[in-house]
Order: C-alpha cells, then sequence, then structure tokens
C-alpha cells in the first residue's frame, strides 16, 4: 500500500461559531468553541488547521467519510474544507480563534465574512507548525495578510533578545493591523501596487534586505510568489535550505485543494 493510502484519516471535532470581530476591513476573527476541542493543543506557532464548512446548497454540516486519501461527502462530491493558522486556543473556555481574509469570492471568505454566532463547522489538526530554532543570531519573517496570524504567532514565540526583521505585504493601510510587540523585531509594510502579481511587493523586500550570517527565515504567501522567492534565496544567495521555511498558502487563480493535508 503505498504511502499516500495508508494516512490516517484527520479527525473532525464539531465547532459552532461563538463570536467575531473584524480586525480590519480584510480580516475577520472568528472563534470556534465546543466541548470537541477539549485535548486540543498548540505546541507550535505557525501551525495549521483544517476547517470543515457546510457544502453550498446544504441544509447543514456534514461530515464527510474518508475513502483512504481524500473525504468525499455521501453524494461522492468533495467537501469544503480550507486550511488556516490556529491562532489562539483558550483551554478553559474553549474557544479557537481563527483570523481569515476576506478577499472576495471564496467558500471560506464568504463564510467568515457573514459568520454569525451558533453556525456550524468542525476542525482537524492541528498540523505541525515551525520549529524555532533559539540558537539562531536571527530571524526573518515576510508574508502577505494571510500570514498576519502566523507572523503574530512568531513574534509571541521567538525568542526576546533575537533581532527580527519582519515584512508584511498587504493590498493597501486600511488592512493593517496590530502586531504583537517583540522587543526586537522592526516591521515594514508594504502596499501591493494594483495589477501587480501577489508576493510581488514581498519578492522585492527579500530581494533588497541585508541578511545576516546564520538568519533564519520564514516566508509565506501566494504560491507563485514563494517558488520566485525560494528561487532567490536557493539559487542566487546560496543560502542553505536548512535556514528557510517558505510557504505556499493559497494559489492565484485557483481554489484550495480539498484533499486531506496537515492537520
Ligand atoms: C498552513 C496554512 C495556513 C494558512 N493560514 C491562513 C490564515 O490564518 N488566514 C487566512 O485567511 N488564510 C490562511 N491560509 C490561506 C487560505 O487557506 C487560502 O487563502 C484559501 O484559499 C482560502 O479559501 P477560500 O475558500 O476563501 O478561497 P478558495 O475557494 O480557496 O479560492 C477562491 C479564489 O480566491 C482566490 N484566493 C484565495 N485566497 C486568497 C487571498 N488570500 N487573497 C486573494 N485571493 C485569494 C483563489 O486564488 C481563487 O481564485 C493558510 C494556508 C495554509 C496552507
Amino acid at each position: 500500500m503505498s504511502e499516500r493510502l495508508r494516512r490516517e484519516p484527520p479527525r473532525f471535532r464539531h465547532v459552532t461559531v461563538s463570536q467575531t470581530e473584524r480586525r480590519s476591513p480584510r480580516l475577520v476573527r472568528v472563534t470556534l468553541a465546543g466541548p470537541e476541542l477539549e485535548g486540543f493543543a498548540l505546541d507550535q506557532p505557525a501551525a495549521s488547521v483544517r476547517l470543515l464548512l457546510p457544502s453550498p446548497g446544504a441544509a447543514g454540516l456534514v461530515v464527510p467519510a474518508w475513502n483512504g486519501n481524500e473525504f468525499l461527502l455521501p453524494d461522492g462530491r468533495r467537501p469544503v474544507i480550507r486550511t488556516f493558522t490556529p491562532r489562539r486556543f483558550d483551554t478553559r473556555a474553549l474557544g479557537l480563534d481563527l483570523e481569515i481574509v476576506i478577499h472576495g469570492a471564496g467558500a471560506a471568505s464568504e463564510w467568515a465574512d457573514g459568520a454569525e454566532a451558533g453556525q456550524a463547522a468542525a476542525i482537524s489538526g492541528p498540523g505541525r507548525g515551525y520549529a524555532i530554532d533559539g540558537g539562531a543570531p536571527a530571524f526573518f519573517l515576510a508574508g502577505d495578510e494571510t500570514a498576519v496570524p502566523a507572523i503574530s504567532q512568531l513574534l509571541e514565540a521567538l525568542p526576546a533578545e533575537t533581532p527580527v526583521e519582519v515584512h508584511v505585504e498587504m493590498g493597501g493601510p486600511e488592512s493593517r493591523v496590530a502586531l504583537p510587540d517583540h522587543p526586537r523585531a522592526t516591521v515594514s509594510w508594504h502596499d501591493l501596487p494594483p495589477g501587480a502579481p501577489p508576493g510581488g511587493a514581498l519578492f522585492a523586500a527579500v530581494r533588497d534586505v541585508n541578511l545576516p550570517e546564520g538568519v533564519q527565515l520564514w516566508v509565506a504567501g501566494e504560491a507563485a510568489g514563494m517558488q520566485r522567492i525560494r528561487r532567490h534565496l536557493f539559487e542566487e544567495r546560496g543560502i542553505p535550505r536548512s535556514q528557510t521555511a517558505v510557504r505556499g498558502y493559497w494559489k492565484h487563480g485557483r481554489a484550495a485543494d480539498n484533499t486531506a493535508g496537515a492537520g
């Protein structure tokens, strides 16, 4: 049996929306709560969870069946499952915060935009996050608005004495949100010019930066933009892969792949 077919099915925990909060016109914090979150634990920053949402036209939430490789609904359709950063978990209230970008036409974006207390969803995970190298001389974090929850967690978790350079790409100044304080962090915001490919401003930031020897880089955003950044780091700068974590968080022009992955 192939490695892929041997995968264990992720377990979905039923939750309901307990509250929502607009962090910016394009970012909404959705708190999911419920007794099935008992035992959920966040050990690493920048981890992932899979959010199962009601399918379009369905009366309620249907938990799909695992066929050994992916989840399918009883009618054979693929369920709506999207990946998000588990931003904060309250172990006492059993409440999990996700921060979801309202980008327009997308199942999760539309759901989060209209989310109301009491709505049903389900969560699996968390998947693996970022293992912090406590001995690194410096950190470089960069990402677009989908990476803001993970960057926020990283800022909370990185050693206080280590310098951190942060670059965030946004559609415009109105999308900026307060990031957690880190005593040695410098944060630069980059507005993506209209018509520019997503990740373009991040690429320019990475290309122009002076990286200290041994710096650890964490970068996340649109997949093609991340590929460009990877190539630059590996091929033009010769940075060892062990110093980098560059993650494609979404694909321009393509809905997220529903197959069960991390978490
Ligand atoms: C490990 C991981 C962690 C993530 N954490 C977060 C998080 O904390 N918050 C968050 O908001 N997202 C996060 N993402 C990204 C999120 O999973 C995708 O943006 C996802 O596609 C959103 O689903 P959707 O149903 O709204 O859009 P989809 O149905 O997947 O896509 C519909 C259309 O919208 C476009 N699209 C998707 N996302 C965006 C975007 N951000 N901006 C512009 N166009 C977009 C697609 O290209 C497609 O054309 C994370 C992804 C990964 C892999």
